[in-house]
């Protein structure tokens, strides 16, 4: 199964990602995290992707697609991936239907209004554990592997502004791209916990194969 997982920013698709890599044992592909690593790896690509992505723009669609195509020709997608923030605009979907096949869109929903306090108490680990500090109660190590929590450089308001502009406008219509090909899953949040949107999520997906 591969899908792609819509959502805004905050919405926790990093998280819903993570678990669901351990239960249906799909490749987690973020364009995120790739960027990340690429600036902090100081290639030509992070040197691009930096000023877009401390501005809360999309990184042009060039840079963006080609590195998914070519993430998409390594072997250990063959029994599935998920992609983590691409598409996020229907120039990217479109590309991407020429190069992959993609089976569902699950489509996070969160309330706008939660998003920016969830975002700029965020603090996350290179293993890719995310916490909020009013959970954290002063520590400052993941959970999971011990090593140093950060804040992530867009995680600040001004930025995430930004960011849910560059979502409404660009990466909210493909909510209807894919439901017009029959493919959208969308799981309403509210109050949800992570383990409660994962239910959720799961529920859905084991659905479609009965
Ligand atoms: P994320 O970790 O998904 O929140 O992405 C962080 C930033 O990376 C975004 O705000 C964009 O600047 C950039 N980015 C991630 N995915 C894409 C994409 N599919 N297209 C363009 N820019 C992207």
């Amino acid at each position: 199964m591969n899908i792609v997982l819509l959502g805004a920013p905050g919405a926790g698709k990093g998280t819903q990602a993570a678990l669901l890599e351990e239960k249906y044992g799909l490749v987690h592909i973020s364009t995120g995290d790739i960027f990340r690593a690429n600036i902090k790896g100081g290639t030509p690509i992070g040197k691009v992707a930096k000023s877009y992505i401390d501005a809360g723009k999309l990184v042009p669609d060039e840079v963006t697609c080609d590195i998914v195509k070519d993430r998409l020709t390594r072997d250990d997608v063959k029994s599935g991936f998920m992609l983590d923030g691409f598409p996020r605009n229907l120039f990217q979907a479109e590309e991407l239907d020429k190069f992959a096949r993609i089976d569902v869109c699950v489509n996070i929903s969160v309330d706008f209004s939660l998003i920016m306090d969830r975002i700029c108490g965020r603090r996350v680990c290179s293993c890719g554990a995310s916490y909020h500090i009013s959970s954290l109660g002063g520590r400052t190590t993941c959970e999971k592997c011990g090593k140093p929590l950060y804040q992530r450089a867009d995680d600040n308001p001004e930025t995430v502004g930004a960011r849910l502009e560059t979502y409404k406008t660009q990466t909210a219509p493909l909510i209807d791209y894919y439901k017009a090909q029959g493919k959208l899953l969308t799981v309403e949040c509210g109050n949800a916990t992570p383990a409660e949107v994962f239910a959720m999520i799961c529920g859905k997906l084991d659905g479609l194969n009965k």
